[in-house]
């Protein structure tokens, strides 16, 4: 049974087909520049790929054209589009109104665009991708997965705010919690690898990528987390800020001439890695430039370590300690020094790990790190929100064997 995975944002669709028996991805790939001069497709299938410019002027020409791919040209996967038995659809945010993942309906999308009041820029492009969907594919199951579901269990004095209650109220501000796909993903994980069912466990998630959030898990649901009514509070990441007083908007709006709405968008595109390093946001190029003697790639890299660190020790109180510390996502998979940064910070409870292992992982594998004799089990476990996805989705359509 094949199930399609989409990613829809403003201007792309992310795309994965998945062969549900070994749970395997047949084909996949990206239609870039919707709606823009210049858009095209990658896509990957058969070990091979190709790139190819098309006419894609908005999110259901694009799903035309990946569909066409599919199943047409020598890089075909199946024979038509009725091969599909289920779409899946990750949207960034459920709001207030979806903690778990739902059956695609008219009044789903209806209620979705109230979303659009909290998360102005996702809501509008992970529509867009559900509505084309189920305008080229209309007699099709689909399957929207949302990524602040996980986080719905938090009590109220984690997502809450400290400010006037009647604003809570009114205009839904709280923390809701990103990355929630992967976070449970490496919850399920972790328990299999460890033998136990998620509700035995106390599990410290770090999704550590190009965007970063930690969560705390007991068991079996998100008791915090650090993203909060937007994807940037918590860890400085790769152009994000993370925390920060909110004062300095004010103050540095008023020296830039930017207005709130600007300050945002520097906060989110210009900071982090970036604003600081004052190059790039991507880890492997903070590693080049630390390597050759950059003085402000170093800081940047401490300062992502530091507030890492810190944050992992905020969840340990939060949870009473944890049985397990996971680190997964782009950085976290692959950047030992990271690991190592926050396991030694962790020595003070028992934390020993095997520092020659951590610093030769094999590329996508499941590792532990710590040793026998460890007060907390630590693992890098390469997260796979899609696959999440694809396993709800036949769920959800009820097609799951
Ligand atoms: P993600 O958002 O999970 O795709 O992660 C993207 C981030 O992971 C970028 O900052 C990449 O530079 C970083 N990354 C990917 N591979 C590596 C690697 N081998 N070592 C260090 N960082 C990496």
């Amino acid at each position: 049974m094949k199930v399609l995975i989409i990613n829809a944002g403003s201007s792309s669709i992310k795309f994965q087909l998945f062969e549900m028996e070994n749970e395997s991805v047949i084909a996949k790939g990206n239609c870039e520049k919707i709606g823009l001069p210049g858009s095209f497709i990658s896509y990957k299938a058969k070990g091979d790929e190709l790139v190819e410019a098309a006419s894609m002027p908005n999110h259901t020409e694009a799903l035309k054209v990946l569909l066409d791919k599919l199943t047409h040209g020598k890089l075909a996967v199946i024979k038509s589009f009725d091969e599909i038995a289920a779409v899946g659809h990750r949207c960034v945010h459920g709001g207030w109104l979806y903690f778990e993942s739902e059956f695609i309906t008219d009044e789903v999308i209806k209620n979705l665009e109230e979303t659009k009041e909290v998360s102005p820029l996702h809501a509008s492009a992970n529509i867009a991708g559900m509505v084309g969907c189920r305008n080229v594919m209309p007699n099709t199951p689909q399957v929207v997965v949302f990524d602040t579901a996980f986080h719905s269990t938090m009590p109220p004095e984690a997502y809450m705010y400290g400010i006037k209650y009647e604003d809570y109220k009114d205009y839904h501000v709280r923390k809701y919690g990103f990355h929630g796909t992967s976070h449970r993903f490496i919850m399920q994980e972790t328990a299999r690898v460890m033998g136990k069912k998620p509700e035995e466990l106390k599990i410290i998630s770090c999704h550590i990528g190009n965007g970063s959030s930690i969560t705390a898990i007991k068991n079996g649901k998100c008791i915090d987390t650090t993203m909060g009514f937007t994807p940037l509070e918590g860890v400085m990441m790769g152009t994000r800020s993370g925390d920060i007083d909110p004062t300095v908007v004010s103050f540095l709006g008023k020296k830039k001439g930017l207005n709130a709405e600007e300050m945002v968008n520097y906060l989110n595109k210009q900071s982090g890695l970036l604003g600081i390093s004052g190059k790039t946001n991507d880890m492997r190029e903070i590693n080049e430039l630390v390597a050759q003697g950059d003085e402000r790639a170093k800081l940047a890299r401490d300062m992502m370590f530091y507030r890492i660190a810190k944050y992992v020790g905020a969840m340990l109180t939060v949870l009473n300690g944890a049985d397990a510390i996971v680190f997964t996502a782009g950085v976290g998979e692959n950047q030992e020094d990271l690991r190592e940064y926050v396991m030694d910070k962790l020595a003070y409870v028992g934390v020993k790990f095997d520092r020659k292992k951590n610093a030769t992982l094999p590329r996508g594998t499941i590792e532990e790190l710590s040793t026998k004799d460890s007060a907390i089990k630590v693992f890098r476990i390469p997260t796979n929100e899609e696959l999440l996805i694809a396993r709800d989705t036949l769920k959800i359509a009820g097609l799951a064997k």
